[in-house]
């Protein structure tokens, strides 16, 4: 791996780390250290890695895992860290350009700065997204929503490079969107851009609009302490805070993660937090919502790294 390390690090122009922790780039400040912790400065940054893994792989025989983060919002990385190498699709690619109503940017973008763009262009559609903390990229994985809106209502088409270091159009057919679901989550592709259809709106109505989504978030989730968002999906015809609220776990805890005592859908790090802690804690979350309730909560966190 180490070999690998150095051979990247002599091929990107994109900074390349050794035993990255993993804590530094999540959202919740949980996960052990990444073998090999990539920036990617360009597109052929990224050709690159994948050209030098799959040499490292036919040299060796040996599968080097690679994984894509945003900006680890959605994210609980194992104690152990993350073997392979990590690539973070970040501010190099956080390009937004607006033509008409249509808007594209880069994988690399903050979604809420898009959201802000795009309102204060006059074009509306994308104010749910103000207050999501993660990149285009992770948001297009995710299909990440809020307020009755999501990514799939305004998307039209995206880019992504497969694993051979091609670089594909993807219709929005193609993207599979679902709730929380994508074509991502079937085949291994990078998220490298993404076009959004808006349609013209009163600037003034689209920024209160968005301050009143910001107030609604500030004042009922705990997005001052480190956490994942939402840690389970909706399941059916209920909704998660309540039920766990119902059940008396709000503020329950174990080591350093807690049930949010502003909403009991959110797991937060009150400190020291481990991984384990927050995957016990979502065990008994489980555990006790089944039992009380009969509901199975399935995570929307996605849990990665080596356990
Ligand atoms: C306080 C708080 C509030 C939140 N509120 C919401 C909300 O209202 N609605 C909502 O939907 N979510 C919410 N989230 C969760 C999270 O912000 C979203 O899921 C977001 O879309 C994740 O984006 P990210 O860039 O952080 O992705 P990451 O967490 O870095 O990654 C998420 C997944 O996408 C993959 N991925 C990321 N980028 C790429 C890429 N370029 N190519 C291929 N794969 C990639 C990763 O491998 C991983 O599987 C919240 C989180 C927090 C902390």
């Amino acid at each position: 791996m180490l070999e690998l390390h150095n051979a990247l690090k002599a091929a990107l122009d994109g900074e390349v780390l050794w035993q990255e922790p993993m804590e530094k780039h999540t959202t919740f400040k949980i996960g052990g250290p990444s073998d090999i912790f990539v920036l990617p400065k360009s597109i052929e940054d990224l050709q690159k890695v994948l050209q030098l893994i799959g040499e490292t792989q036919s040299r060796t025989g040996v599968t080097v895992p690679l994984m894509v983060i945003g900006a680890g919002s959605n994210l609980l990385v194992s104690d152990k860290g993350i073997r392979g190498v990590v690539v973070k699709i970040d501010k190099s690619f956080s390009n937004i350009s607006i033509e008409g109503t249509t808007v594209t940017c880069g994988a690399g973008a903050a979604l809420s700065d898009v959201s802000k763009t795009a309102g204060s262009a006059g074009l509306s559609g994308l104010e749910f997204a103000v207050g999501i903390p993660g990149n285009v990229g992770g948001a297009l994985v995710m299909n990440a929503g809020a307020y009755g809106g999501e990514i799939k209502d305004v998307i039209s088409t995206a880019k992504a490079m497969d694993m051979e270091g091609n670089i594909i159009q993807l219709t929005k057919q193609d993207l599979h969107l679902d709730y929380r679901h994508s074509v991502f989550m079937e085949k291994r592709l990078i998220a490298l851009e993404a076009t959004f259809s808006l349609e013209r709106g009163d600037r003034e109505e689209i920024a209160r609009k968005m301050e009143d989504l910001t107030e609604r978030r500030t004042s009922k989730q705990p997005v001052d302490m480190p956490c994942a968002g939402s840690v389970f999906k909706r399941p059916p015809d209920n909704f998660v805070g309540p039920l766990v609220e119902k059940a008396g776990l709000k503020g329950y805890r174990i080591g350093g993660a807690e049930v949010s005592t502003k909403h009991a859908g959110f797991i937060v790090n009150v400190g020291g937090a481990t991984c384990q802690d927050v995957l016990d804690l979502i065990k008994f979350i489980q555990a006790t919502i089944k039992e009380k309730f009969d509901v199975v909560l399935e995570p929307e966190v996605r849990v990665v790294g080596e356990l």
